[in-house]
């Protein structure tokens, strides 16, 4: 059986743009393998981060990855800080990566560009090192993510490719898995960025009040084209709305397109609205059961005890390749 791995950094509150391009991804794969799917809270600390803060995100990510529809009997939930293998796998991994590739990831660029140098610490800047550790570290070879992060996939298979020329066959080469519709949603007050948790402009948050979401799609941005028609140069806006609707009820944007001929930017709208707040009503509800069920705990615990058989193995694989000592 394949495994299958993915995380979400508790960095803040989950957006519409994580629910279509990762969690909706994970629940759709849960039955082609083993899936590890961890809140990654080591990675959330790659920027300054509250305590409290990052405790309640990472108890309500676990939360949404239950009320999205993954079954703890099928798919490992867990706390990336619970399975110490990635750290120490992290640290090894470091020294088969190198300072120009890292500084060449468009994440590091984008996330540093506003920060002065003396304050971006060295964790940021070595973010695809533990994220290389993190996929490794279960033999999968599926990895399922949004468009942003296949740099680090990509980033990831080089490694494998090096580790593996210089130790034998250590290492399973993984791949990134894109959804074809929905892997980058975009900002609705600036359709041109990305729809991002640590980013507040123009995001829709997995917790917000349906009014709140129809209020926000109803003034999302858009174009004086008066058509909608999918074109994300020209239409950028419009295409992005489009984007959310296919990914939520399966319909094309030929389907799109013809159901709106000839009605205005104010129908498409409210037709969109609609739809997501009827899918964020149901999430918000089975969420609201999940806490109330006290259930997150003894699934972060069960996923934990499962991801370290599997990752303490895979650790001293590696450590036995390099000649770190092991009976
Ligand atoms: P941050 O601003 O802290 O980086 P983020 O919203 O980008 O938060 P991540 O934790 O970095 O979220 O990413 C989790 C997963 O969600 C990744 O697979 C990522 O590719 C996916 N993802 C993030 N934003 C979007 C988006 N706008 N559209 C589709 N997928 C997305
Ligand atoms: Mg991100």
């Amino acid at each position: 059986m394949d495994h299958i791995l993915s995380g979400i950094k508790p960095t803040g509150q989950l957006t519409l743009g994580n629910y279509i391009g990762a969690i909706n991804k994970f629940v759709k794969l849960q039955d082609k393998g083993e899936s590890f799917l961890f809140i990654a809270d080591l990675h959330a600390l790659t920027l300054p981060i509250d305590p409290e803060v990052l405790r309640t995100n990472s108890r309500d990510l676990a939360a949404f990855y239950l009320a999205a529809g993954l079954d703890p009997n099928k798919s490992n939930i867990f706390l990336q800080s619970d399975v110490s293998a990635h750290a120490e796998l992290a640290i090894i991994l470091q020294n088969y990566l190198y300072m120009g590739e890292l500084s060449r990831m468009t994440q590091f660029k984008d996330k540093s560009s506003k920060m002065k140098e003396e304050a971006i610490g060295l964790g940021l800047f070595a973010y695809p090192v533990l994220m290389a550790a993190d996929i490794v570290l279960y033999d999968s070879k599926v990895i399922p993510v949004g468009e942003d992060q296949i740099q680090h996939v990509e980033l990831t298979r080089d490694l494998v490719k090096r580790f593996n020329n210089r130790y034998g066959d250590v290492l399973v080469m993984p791949r990134a898995e894109v959804a074809k519709v929905g892997a980058r949603i975009m900002s609705l007050s600036d359709p041109t960025k990305k729809m991002s948790k640590s980013d507040p402009k123009g995001d829709i948050y997995l917790k917000d009040e349906p009014a709140v979401i129809r209020k926000k799609i109803m003034s999302a941005v858009t174009d004086m084209e008066a058509h909608v028609h999918y074109d994300p140069e020209k239409q950028p806006g419009i295409s992005n709305l489009m984007t959310i609707m296919s990914s939520l009820t399966g319909k094309s944007f030929e389907e799109i397109e013809k159901e709106f001929e000839g009605k205005g930017y104010g129908d498409f709208k409210r037709a969109v609205a609609d739809i997501v707040c009827s899918e964020m009503e149901n999430l918000q509800k089975r969420y609201k059961e999940v806490i109330e069920s006290g259930l997150v705990d003894k699934v972060l615990e069960k996923g934990a005890k499962r991801a370290n058989e599997v990752a303490s193995k895979v650790l001293e694989r590696v450590q036995k390749a390099v000649g770190l000592y092991h009976k």
